[in-house]
């Protein structure tokens, strides 16, 4: 294996190999952009590194080879003394980890290269110092593993209330003293001098960095595979911490926050790196870089515009300035908001950069759902306490709490909680997950919270300077003396910036008025609308509601449900009707019995003829009652006191016995669905003969019955003559099909489908029968620890298991169809909503699938993308 490129070999598709980073400053390079030359170690040697706990052999002389390339085009050796070459090492892994990985900058200086530097640099000696102070720490804590408050806390006794830019050279020299002070005592050893051996350790601490509990939490947050390792890029240094006509910055080519070109981004003058994102000094918008050094402004703004050309899409950058000459070190594709996607997608389409089909796939069901949240509708006559940047939309409400273990507590009582802090670092992450919001006092757009909001669709504020936070003290202040202490509620409005006091109600978002009906107006929803015609066009599967109240199925089809794939009976069995069903449960004769079903039967034709109106022609499958019986009786407990203190009737009597008696250990695998209806007699008779006479009541429907609970086709047979008889007798049309939920069904699919007109998976049981997962119990015991295991990256009752349940509903699809050719087949459990599993139904051949009223838009665009 090659472990080594260098920028010229690579370019923007070898992610795999030399992550986000690599492939882009190679993809850059070889677009002649001014890139600083270097070369990247490929993610294949860290694997190896990571499985063998040593890099590969051929690593070393590889590395050597290119660093002896690299030196002999910059016309100097790695740390050498008179001119030292430096370096940084920067991690890169194929998905971008904001913040998450380690970077090294400056690595080659030593006591000796330190004056080379101040040479080379026309006897900058504050520079050369501050390279090296920097050094040491970045080495110290990220290399060393030595506690960074260590170097933070020297450096702040240094700076009193100074800006580190006015520390001079003298006391920067000293400074490097007392690092170096601080890494021998706190490992026992000198820092290292050697140039290569720094470079050799750092590339190894990124390896390393990998593995760190931060970026296992990430990954699992994000569902980025654990096992992709990093790639490490080497690249020459150029600096922008010598001297105010230098600096650095990040930028985006548009307004990530909502897809409006223009010039978006924070520069720092004389500084290096990290600083921006650190937030150490407060940054100046990038426009103002235009009055400094408009020469570099101008080239930045071309090269802007090469990049989205190129990419066609959205950017974001860094670089570097430095002396007036502009470097490129870093771009991608930047991370933006639900509403930025939509409104970037077709703008992109306007300008000719890509089609309608691109843009389909450009944006995600998530993405939309998202936008479905609500919204804060003004202050809602709420104080309003400050205004800061826009940097993650949405509408957030809760306690403020001012550390990351408190709203990991708090949120784990069940408390809503806004995460406040000065700024956010990676260690806090932990907070922002718990959090339904953050709001920082620091930092701008591209701040660490503000990035991995954005990239989490959570709602942040960030950079509210009006706001004093004491995470000491547990509160923060705001102007006209407002003293906010943990624990008390605040609002933040992540789409205008606004932080309110108390809580501020929230309304509908406009993206569900246009799909209740309303004509689009803003840009966003007219951007949704047009990616919602094309997807719509585009789709093969089709796509139904899972609804069981005439409401439920308008809204459905507000939404664009095309039927109902689902209607469940037993919804319709509660509340007052509950006497009706224990009288039913509680008959002791055929004519009781049949009393009770009679009783029964008028409330449930008029259910059906509220839905069959509401979805005017459209297919209804309705399915016939499924859950246990006793579900519908008293509990056993509370009953058995009630006797046992004489308290009772002889109808609590006779209750508590039907209870005792149909009481089960294990409810959820005992009399359910087509059991309960081979079991008492008359029960699917009476729900078929309701749905056959509200179907002669309603013009145009089409009722579609659906047994639930197969595991063999003789319980299908038996159910399905009766029903077939009774749609016989009242002239209806309906088709007879059934839910394959069982193993056994799925596996037995080819003769089910000689009895049933449709299949509709039900993932929920189906799921829960092929791991053998309680689907009551699981999630809230242990799937958080097999979440943290990689047992599985995401829950299967969420997202559809194609290894195991997947291929099941494969074989029971290529068995039903080939024995029945013109088999409908769907999907109903919870699945249907979910964009993977949406993707795979689509991959496997489903004719729909089947999903909650307000996940129907989700469904339908990710049927789209699946179609593009
Ligand atoms: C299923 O099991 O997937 C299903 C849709 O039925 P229920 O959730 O009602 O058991
Ligand atoms: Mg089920």
């Amino acid at each position: 294996a090659k472990y080594v490129y260098d920028f010229t070999e690579g370019n923007r598709n070898l992610k795999d190999l030399l992550g986000g980073k690599g492939a882009n400053l190679a993809e850059m390079t070889n677009l002649g952009l001014p890139v600083p030359p270097g070369f990247t170690i490929t993610s294949e040697a860290c694997r190896h590194y990571l499985a063998e706990g040593a890099t590969p052999d051929a690593l070393e002389q590889e590395v050597a080879e290119h660093l002896g390339a690299l030196e002999e085009r910059m016309g100097r050796r790695l740390g050498q003394a008179d001119d030292p070459l430096l370096v940084s090492v920067r991690s890169g892994a194929k998905f971008s980890m904001p913040g998450m990985m380690e970077t090294v900058l400056n690595i080659g200086l030593n006591d000796e290269s330190v004056h080379g530097l101040a040479k080379q640099s026309g006897g900058n000696d504050r520079f050369a110092w501050d390279s090296y102070r920097r050094l040491i720490q970045m080495f110290g804590k990220t290399v060393l593993g030595i506690d960074g408050e260590l170097f933070e806390h020297a450096l702040e006794t240094v700076k009193g209330d100074r800006q580190d830019t006015d520390l001079g050279a003298e006391e920067l020299q000293t400074l490097v003293e007392t690092f170096k002070g601080i890494v021998r005592e706190q490992t026992g050893k000198d820092f290292p001098a050697d140039p290569r051996e720094q470079m050799r350790l750092a590339v190894m601490a990124v390896f390393d960095s990998w593995n760190a509990p931060r970026a296992i939490l990430y990954r699992r947050q994000e569902r980025i595979p654990a096992d992709l390792g990093t790639a490490v890029n080497i690249v020459a240094m150029v600096f922008g911490n010598c001297g105010n006509d230098s600096g650095t910055g990040v930028a985006f080519t548009r307004d990530p926050g909502t897809g409006r070109q223009g010039v978006y981004g924070d520069y720092l003058q004389n500084a290096q790196g990290e600083d921006v994102v650190a937030g150490i000094r407060n940054t100046i918008p990038l426009q103002e870089l235009e009055r400094l050094d408009k020469r570099s402004y101008d080239e930045l703004m071309t090269i802007m515009e090469t990049l989205e050309n190129h990419y066609r899409d959205l950017c974001d950058i860094e670089f570097t300035i430095e002396r007036g000459k502009l470097w490129m070190l870093q771009t991608r594709v930047g991370k933006r908001t639900a509403a930025a996607a939509f409104c970037i997608a077709v703008q992109l389409v306007d300008q000719g950069l890509i089609s309608m089909d691109e843009a389909v796939t450009r944006v995600t069901g998530d993405q939309l759902a998202m936008l479905m949240f609500p919204r804060f509708n003004g202050g809602a006559g709420k104080r309003r306490i400050a205004k800061g940047m826009n940097a993650s939309p949405g509408a957030a409400v809760g306690k403020a709490v001012f550390s990351s273990e408190r709203a990991v507590e708090l949120a784990g009582q069940g408390e809503n909680v806004i995460l406040v802090r000065r700024e956010t670092n990676p260690d806090d992450l932990v907070g922002m997950i718990a959090a339904q919001g953050v709001l920082t006092s620091r930092g701008g757009k591209t701040s660490h919270a503000a990035v991995v909001a954005r990239g989490m669709g959570k709602t942040c504020v960030c950079g509210a300077e009006e706001l004093e936070v004491s995470v000491s003290e547990r509160r923060f202040t705001a102007p006209g003396g407002v003293v906010v202490t943990e624990g008390e509620v605040i609002s933040i409005d992540g789409t205008s910036g606004v932080v309110y006091l108390g809580e501020v109600p929230v309304v509908d978002s406009s993206v569900v008025e246009y799909f209740e009906g309303a004509e689009p107006d803003e840009d966003l929803v007219k951007a949704v609308d047009r990616i919602m015609r094309h997807a719509d066009a585009a789709r093969r599967l089709g796509v139904r509601a899972n609804a069981d109240t005439p409401e439920d199925a308008a809204r459905a089809r507000r939404f664009g449900a095309e039927g109902i794939g689902l209607c469940r009976t037993e919804h319709m069995f509660l509340g007052e009707r509950r006497q009706l069903v224990e009288d039913l449960v509680l008959a002791t004769g055929t004519e009781e019995r049949q009393a009770a079903l009679d009783a029964l039967e008028p409330h449930q034709k008029e259910d059906f003829v509220g839905i069959f109106q509401a979805m005017d022609g459209r297919p209804v499958t309705v399915r016939l009652i499924d859950p246990p019986l006793h579900e519908f009786l008293p509990d056993l407990v509370d009953l058995s006191v009630k006797v046992a203190t004489g308290a009772a009737t002889d109808k609590d009597r006779a209750l508590l016995a039907a209870v005792r008696r149909l009481h089960e250990q294990n409810p959820m695998l005992g009399l359910r669905g087509v059991r309960l209806g081979l079991v008492i007699p008359g029960l699917f008779a009476m729900q078929v003969r309701a749905i056959a006479q509200a179907a002669r009541e309603v013009p145009g429907a089409r009722p579609e019955i659906m047994i639930p609970l197969v595991a063999a086709v003789q319980e299908l047979e038996a159910v399905r003559e009766e029903a077939v008889a009774i749609l016989a007798e009242a002239g209806v049309d309906a088709l007879v099909g059934t839910m394959i939920e069982t193993p056994r069904a799925a596996l037995t699919a080819g003769q089910i489908a000689e009895a049933a007109e449709f299949f509709s998976f039900g993932t929920n049981d189906l799921t829960q029968m092929v791991w053998g997962f309680s689907r009551d119990d699981v999630e809230a015991s242990f799937f958080s620890r097999y979440l943290e295991l990689g047992i599985f990256g995401v829950s299967p009752f969420e997202t559809l298991d194609r290894d195991g349940v997947g291929r099941l509903v494969a074989l029971a699809v290529a068995d039903g169809r080939r024995s029945r050719p013109d088999l409908k087949i769907g999907i109903c459990g919870e699945h249907g909503g979910d964009p993977d599993s949406v993707h795979f139904c689509h991959d496997t051949g489903l004719d729909y699938v089947s999903c909650s009223p307000f996940r129907i838009p989700v469904a339908r665009l990710e049927a789209g993308r699946a179609a593009l």
